[in-house]
């Protein structure tokens, strides 16, 4: 088995992007919408406050027991306006009623820095040359895939982020279990623009089983304990796992990790994995946003 280190490689980002804000003139500061006190939200708000602030990036937290539609919408549209802020997120899940995807719409897109408005989506799956957001969990993701092919093809360490992945992920067997925005959606687009053959896959499928056996890269994200172990799988796939369950032994993840032991696949880690790097890419979407959009509008007013 071997492990692919993502609370290290988000270390390495963040120790990156630290040295990128003490040099940056501009201050940035990413605004947090949080509705309801479930205890695993609360940790992973805290989470992204610390690496936030210990790179120098100040964070301002709107946090609700409870709130409405329309009180969201209202402060959706405050924070499109304030020029203090670089970009904001919207914690999920949101624990109000009403058409979560319609408020999201709200969201400036140049301030999206979670990439879950219509705008940065569709540019995503159009593979536009034209600036956006992509999730920050999948560019975790992508950070797992581009260590995994420099350790599979050293030489390849030379080439850049995006020729690495074009090279390792053209042609191979994609398989994404989620369907969601934030996860399976947007991550299907992005492995289709790298030339991935790609399959999603849900709590519907029929047949999860002939997938698995026939992928080269599985990124799993269902919250399901040890969902997929060992022998559903290629001996030398690459396992990224995203998934987070709260069970009697711990978090884990939707792989059962102890079962790939005596196997060649690359495995992430629950804890320790995709979540680290998630946090780091995050803020990374933030300290890029100003050069990205650089000449473009800034806020929506
Ligand atoms: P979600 O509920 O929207 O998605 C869950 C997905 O899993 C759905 O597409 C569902 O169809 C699928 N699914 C459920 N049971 C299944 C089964 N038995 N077989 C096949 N598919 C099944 O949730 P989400 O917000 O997309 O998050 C999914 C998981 O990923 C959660 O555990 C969440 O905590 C975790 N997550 C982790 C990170 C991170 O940074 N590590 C980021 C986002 C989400």
């Amino acid at each position: 088995m071997n492990i692919i280190p993502g609370k290290q490689i988000a270390a390495d980002i963040l120790e990156n992007l630290k040295k990128e804000t003490q040099r940056h003139e501009e201050k940035f500061k990413i605004g947090i919408v949080q509705v309801g006190l479930d205890a695993a939200t609360e940790i992973y708000v805290s989470k992204k406050i610390d690496d936030a602030r210990s790179i120098g990036i100040q964070t301002e937290l709107f946090v609700f027991e409870e709130s409405t539609y329309e009180q969201i919408k209202t402060l959706i549209l405050e924070l499109n306006r304030r020029l203090d802020i670089t970009g904001y997120i919207i914690q999920l899940p949101l624990a109000i009623d009403g058409d979560l995807k319609q408020l999201l719409s709200y969201i400036f897109p140049q301030k999206d820095i979670d990439g879950m408005n219509a705008e940065n989506l569709g540019l995503l799956w159009q593979d536009s040359s034209k600036p956006y957001f992509v999730p920050a969990t999948v560019l975790g993701i992508l950070k797992c895939l581009s260590y995994t092919a420099k350790n599979i093809d050293p030489e390849s360490s030379n080439l850049t982020e995006t020729d690495l992945l074009g090279q390792f992920l053209q042609g191979k067997e994609v398989l994404i279990i989620n369907e969601s925005i934030i996860v399976g959606r947007p991550l299907a687009a992005v492995m289709l623009n790298h030339k991935a053959t790609v399959s999603i896959c849900h709590k519907h499928t029929l047949g999860l089983e002939t997938f698995l056996k026939r992928a080269d890269i599985i990124i799993s994200a269902t919250g399901v304990p040890h969902l997929i172990n060992s022998s559903q799988v290629k001996k030398d796939a690459i396992l990224i796992d995203v998934g987070i369950a709260r069970t009697s032994q711990g978090v884990v993840g939707d792989f059962d990790f102890e079962s790939f032991s005596n196997t060649d696949c690359w495995i992430t880690p629950v804890p320790n994995g995709v979540g680290p790097l998630t946090r780091a890419m995050l803020l990374e979407n933030v300290c890029r946003a100003s050069a990205m959009f650089s000449g473009e509008k800034k806020n929506s007013v």
